[in-house]
């Protein structure tokens, strides 16, 4: 056998290659194993080059907008394919960061398709043959691909999925996109930005279903105030391709099913994990594809380990890389490191942001679901046009709720829409990793002007006592 590791990590996504780091950080001799490219989907093919081509989409906006800052932008254009290299070129800086990383922490790279051959031992085919590789222990971080429509698989010419509708040949004309999850929202937003005229079908009764009701509806509002056509409560029946366009079999809100034409369809109905035909059928649980996990990351089968998109969600680069320290800590003190103190993750405080225009972030229980939990709830909500910095920015649009419990004043989840709300999210995030109440929040002082005021103003008006609306 050719090697023994203690660690090898099979998939260098955020969360595997993030795992190894950690094992390598405590002194465990560690390989990752990857097929593609490092970094993942994260980095080459989700949560970056989608930020980048948004950003791109966000500067065309505030140029077309120019005017309302006093100033005049002449013959704005969009260039699609200088978009798309851009982001791509972004994609690929972060690639090479992370072979950085690897070399600099020492961890072997085998470059390849892995298979497990037994609970120790992986098979890794590469360009330069087969070779078979073992640890101690193995963390499986495969992670996710697209879902595809049963009746209608994405061919990357009119039917797309995230990776081709990152690298467009062609701006669509008139661009379907189904479901609005953050994936689906993003791009949808990215290519209404751009120019297109973008339709939004959901099943369920509201958009970014996960998120607090207020935000979908204040969303929902937005975007449709931006040109889009969202239709929730609104199926798919069918998809007929041809060379120049695609039919659409919609079934709508009242139950009729109407034919419609579009030049391009984005699918975004959800990931499929990484599960099949690597080995793991007889080493671990799976619930629809998912491996089961101990909060640590554990496998019913001793050695064997698994994080992020391949394990339950949410499925996010943040946790996916959290559980990956977990994972690296727990196997670290099972080999007998006495100083590591690995700690289970906290599902409840996970942070979830969308990069739409107004931008989405949440942590915590919505509204709704606190109630479920059978808390009494005190909600503060304040206005991005009760804030001076968001006035001064044009960015008077959004919200941010508070929600807390009655009886004690834990912070149980809080829920932004509007400009740089992805950022802002952070702070409740410490806030309730600290166990932070409304007397804690309500004694902080906070930066002016700055939008994060709002935050404060949102406990404050939980209480009664907000002071700027
Ligand atoms: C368009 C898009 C936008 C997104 N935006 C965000 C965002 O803004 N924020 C956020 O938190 N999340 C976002 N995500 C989700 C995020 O990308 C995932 O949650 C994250 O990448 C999961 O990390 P992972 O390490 O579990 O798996 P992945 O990143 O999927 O990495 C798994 C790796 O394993 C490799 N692999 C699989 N099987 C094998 C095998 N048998 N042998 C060798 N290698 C193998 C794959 O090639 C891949 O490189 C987005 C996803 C998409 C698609």
């Amino acid at each position: 056998m050719a090697d023994k590791y203690d660690v090898i990590v099979l998939g260098s996504g955020p969360g595997g290659y993030v795992a190894a780091i950690r094992s390598a950080q405590l002194g465990l001799k560690t390989a990752i194993v990857e097929r593609e490219n490092l970094g993942g989907i994260c980095l080459n093919w989700g949560c970056i080059p989608t930020k980048a081509l948004l950003r791109s989409a966000e500067i065309y906006h505030y140029m077309q907008h120019a005017k309302d800052y006093g100033l005049a932008a002449k013959e704005i254009e969009a260039d699609l394919d200088a978009v798309v290299k851009r982001s791509r070129g972004v994609a690929k800086q972060l690639n090479q960061g992370v072979t950085h990383l690897m070399k600099k922490n020492k961890i072997a790279v085998h470059m390849g398709e892995g298979t497990l051959k037994s609970a120790n031992t992986l098979e890794v085919k590469g360009d330069k043959g087969t070779e078979t590789i073992s640890a101690k222990h193995i963390i499986v971080a495969t992670g996710a691909r697209a879902r595809d429509l049963p009746f209608a698989p994405a061919d990357g010419k009119r039917i797309w999925t995230y990776r081709h509708a990152m690298t467009p040949k062609e701006m669509p004309k008139k661009l379907l996109v189904i479901g609005s999850g953050a994936i689906g929202i993003e791009f949808a937003s990215f290519y209404n930005d751009m120019g297109a005229d973008v339709t939004v079908v959901e099943m369920l009764d509201r958009i970014v279903p996960v998120e607090d009701a207020e935000v979908s509806a204040f969303l929902e509002k937005s975007l449709t105030k931006q040109g889009m056509s969202i239709r929730t409560k609104t199926g798919l029946e069918g998809l007929d391709v041809s060379d120049k366009g695609v039919k659409a079999k919609i079934k709508g809100k009242d139950g009729k099913v109407t034919e419609e034409e579009f030049s391009h369809v984005i699918v975004a109905i959800g990931i499929q994990p990484n599960t099949e035909n690597i080995g793991l059928d007889k080493l671990v649980e799976m619930d629809r594809g998912f491996i089961q996990i101990d909060d640590y990351g554990r496998t019913k089968t001793k050695g064997l380990w698994a994080i992020g998109d391949c394990v339950p969600g949410p499925w996010l680069a943040h946790k996916a890389s959290h559980e990956g320290v977990t994972a690296a800590e727990a196997i670290a003190q099972e080999l007998g490191n006495k100083d590591v103190h690995p700690h289970g993750l906290d599902r409840n405080n996970i942070p979830a942001c969308t990069y739409c225009h107004p931008q989405v972030a949440s942590v915590g229980m919505t509204e709704a679901k606190a109630k479920e939990a059978g808390y009494k709830v005190k909600v503060g909500n304040f206005p991005f046009i009760g804030n001076g910095k968001a006035i001064a920015l044009g960015e008077a649009e959004g919200f941010i709720k508070t929600v807390f419990d009655e009886k004690t004043g834990e912070l149980l989840g809080a829920h932004m829409i509007g400009a740089e709300v992805t950022e802002l999210i952070q702070g409740y995030t410490v806030g309730k990793t600290l166990e932070t109440t409304e007397a804690e929040l309500m004694q902080t002082v906070f930066p002016h002007p700055t939008l994060s005021e709002m935050m404060h103003e949102s406990v404050l008006g939980a209480y009664g006592r907000a002071l700027h609306i």
